[in-house]
């Protein structure tokens, strides 16, 4: 299909001072938990991208020296020059297709704990970082830096500049964002120096003029210097003779960079969960940049609509359309958009589980796409799928994530599928999911998987269809899929996280009784001790229906676990708003219909609160009895020709969506190929 023109803009190239982008696609600097010593994954990951159609492909953070040294949070380094090979296999495998590779070059400052390396941390002025992130905290304070530290931060930039362009990358950052150097730098509250770095908004600048200077050195005219910058606090500070310091720093380095990269300034704004922010969120902070630099501007704000990146040119916010997680959830977007086929980008959800990743040390995971970080260790393209081995036609029970994603991938390896669900409409959980507050977008998720079933002859439809063994076994299919799910359980838990029994009793229920609309009686107890974002969003969901609702938690905060994904700061906030009460390190020991009694973790000490309802968020277990039934039929199975039944998704393991969408995209990918010794290939350090 051909491009529709309206969205030509989007690829005239760009100039980047001595290089050009060939394409306004450009994939921004993002974690990947992809460290040196994942040379072939990193190259495969990224590489994929460019094949996409990205004419941008950056690295994540890659440290300059091993005073910025993030363990155990995964980074990359050019630290000498035995780092250079290992990235080299990047910029090859993105040069490849015709796009530029970026470096994001970084020193975290006090920002990192120097956990491996046990260096001191370095600072404008000795001020730590206070991380509200309990899983980044240290106890370990850094140093302030004398003017020797200045001129040998300079030299490691230029160094780590010098290996980039040795690597073969052709844009080389200076990162002033998020915290890090010279970020801190930028800022009054860390910087407290007397010295030509620090006071007036000119000497703070000061020390990033310097590190675009010595970069620019480095790389002569080979290649392009980019600034990585974040905008949010200073744009909040009021500036001399300007609307605030974020216009003083931007025109005192206007022209300085090749490219301004411009972003928020914390995890939870700059990638911001969509739970609680839509496309485009940057844009009130960003969008003066363009108007004090005749450089390009790059940005980001999760696009996946063609128009919005449209827009963003057009009205002058951006010249290169930035992304992360839009990168992630479909590599071929921009390919997508240029042959006429955006209607197949499979949009980006915004559920952060990719951040997670980060946050865990892994390499990237990615709900909407099964593929991410599996190009080289599984070799799972996601555009290209091996053709199948036999005419085997296989039913697939259940069309929640794992099913949907199960029945796309087998539909194009050019198997035959069907694909039946008992509920009206296929979706699964996320058919109640999407309901709950803020959480719409998440269904995409099924959206993309439907509507390339649809597209495809060789696939059935059966929703409405509760299927039991009889049927199964009557249906003439060669393979059997049961995804049927998970239920949510009424499970306690001891203080030693020993399961204590179900709390059978009446006005007790779970999250799969308020899908099916239940609507509990007031006062309501919602108890969580799944701690990812279902009982803060049914608390938040129930509240202003019920009135008075009471949430609590085992842990230390409200749906503990979304730390890792940017959520927690938010979820409170949310509850706050929802007026719900947050009780935190509480469990829950008994329920009489009146109140409920909660039992500190720590002290054991008691109280009571009102409550009629009680909503156990906690456990889950899987929905396995058509499975097992199955099984007990192993005679009727090979009379009639069924060679296997396989469990998928929460049916197999309970899990979040992600889980539920790799298990049936594997179970796809898998199918009838041959066996081998290990899941994946290994990857090492060159
Ligand atoms: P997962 O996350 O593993 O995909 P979900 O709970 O989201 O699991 O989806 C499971 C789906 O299976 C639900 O839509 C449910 O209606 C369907 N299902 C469960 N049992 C049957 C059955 N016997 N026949 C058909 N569909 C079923
Ligand atoms: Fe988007 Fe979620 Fe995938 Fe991250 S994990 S790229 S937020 S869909």
């Amino acid at each position: 299909m051909a491009r529709n023109p309206r969205f030509n803009i989007l690829f005239e190239p760009v100039r980047i001072g001595p290089v050009t982008a060939p394409n306004r696609f450009y994939q921004v600097p993002h974690a990947s938990g992809m460290t040196n010593a994942l040379p072939q994954v990193r190259a495969k990951f990224r590489g994929v991208k460019a094949e996409g159609g990205w004419g941008v492909v950056c690295t994540g953070a890659v440290s300059i020296h091993p005073s910025s040294d993030d363990s155990p949070l995964p980074f990359a380094s050019l630290w000498d020059d035995k780092d250079i090979r290992a990235h080299a296999l990047m910029t090859d495998a993105v040069h490849e297709h015709g796009s530029l590779a970026g470096v994001e070059l970084w020193h975290g400052g006090a920002c990192t704990l120097n956990r491996t390396s046990r260096l001191a941390p370095i600072s404008p002025s000795g001020m730590p970082w206070l991380s509200t992130h309990l899983g980044f905290m240290g106890n370990l304070r850094p140093r302030s830096m004398d003017a020797a530290d200045i001129q040998d931060l300079l030299k490691w930039q230029a160094a780590g500049a010098r290996r980039a362009m040795q690597a073969g990358f052709d844009i080389v950052y200076v990162y002033a964002g998020m915290g890090y150097l010279p970020y801190e730098f930028l800022l009054p509250e860390y910087n407290h120096r007397t010295d030509a770095y620090g006071g007036s908004i000119e000497n703070r600048v000061r020390l990033v003029r310097e590190l675009l200077e010595v970069t620019r050195d480095a790389v002569g005219d080979k290649c392009g210097v980019a600034l990585r910058i974040s905008l949010e606090e200073l744009r909040g500070k009021p500036g001399r003779d300007a609307p605030s310091e974020a216009h003083e720093v931007v025109a005192l380095l206007a022209d300085i960079p090749d490219l301004w990269d411009v972003k928020m300034d914390s995890s939870p704004t700059d990638c911001a969960p969509s739970r609680f922010a839509s496309e485009g969120s940057h844009e009130p902070v960003i969008n003066f940049v363009k108007s004090l630099t005749t450089k390009p501007v790059v940005g980001v704000g999760r696009f996946t609509s063609p128009d919005v990146m449209v827009s963003q040119v057009k009205r002058g916010i951006l010249d290169l359309i930035g992304g992360a997680r839009p990168s992630i959830a479909d590599p071929f977007l921009p390919r997508k958009i240029d042959e006429g086929r955006e209607h197949e980008i499979r949009e980006c959800i915004g559920c952060n589980i990719c951040i997670s990743s980060w946050h865990d040390g892994v390499p990237v995971r990615c709900t909407q796409n099964p593929t991410a970080g599996e190009e080289w260790r599984r070799d799972w393209h996601p555009e290209r799928f091996a053709p199948p081995t036999s005419d085997a036609n296989v039913l697939i029970v259940g069309g929640g994530p794992a099913g949907l994603e199960c029945a796309v991938t087998l539909a194009r390896r050019g198997y035959q599928v069907t694909l039946a669900d008992a509920a009206k409409e296929f979706g699964g959980r996320l058919r109640f999911e999407t309901r709950l507050p803020g959480l719409a977008t998440w269904g995409r998720v099924s959206d993309w998987r439907l509507s390339q079933l649809r597209e495809r002859p060789n696939v059935n439809l059966y929703p409405g269809s509760e299927l039991g063994v009889d049927d199964i076994l009557g249906l003439e299919h060669s393979h059997v899929v049961i995804a049927t799910g998970a239920r949510w359980t009424k499970m306690l838990f001891s203080t030693l996280e020993f399961p204590v029994g179900e709390l059978d009793i009446p006005c007790v229920y779970t999250p799969d009784d308020i899908a099916a609309g239940v609507v509990p009686r007031g006062p309501v107890v919602v108890f969580d001790f799944d701690n990812y974002y279902m009982a803060g969003a049914i608390a938040e969901q129930l509240a202003p229906q019920v009135g008075d609702v009471t949430y609590v938690t085992t842990a230390g905060n409200a749906s503990a676990w979304t730390f890792m994904t940017n959520e927690l700061p938010l979820v409170h906030r949310a509850l706050g708003n929802a007026g719900v009460p947050i009780h935190t390190l509480q469990r829950v020991t008994a329920f009489d219909g009146e109140s409920v009694t909660l039992s500190d973790v720590y002290s054991g000490a008691e109280k009571r609160l009102p409550c009629r309802s009680l909503v156990i968020v906690g456990m889950r277990k899987p929905r396995a009895e058509l499975h097992d039934a199955l099984l007990h039929r192993a005679a009727d199975l090979q009379a009639a020709g069924i060679g296997s039944v396989t469990r998928i998704g929460d049916s197999l393991a309970p899990g979040a969506i992600v889980h539920a969408v790799h298990s049936g995209h594997r179970f796809a990918r898998e199918f009838q190929a041959p066996p081998q010794e290990l899941p994946y290939n290994r990857d090492f350090p060159i």
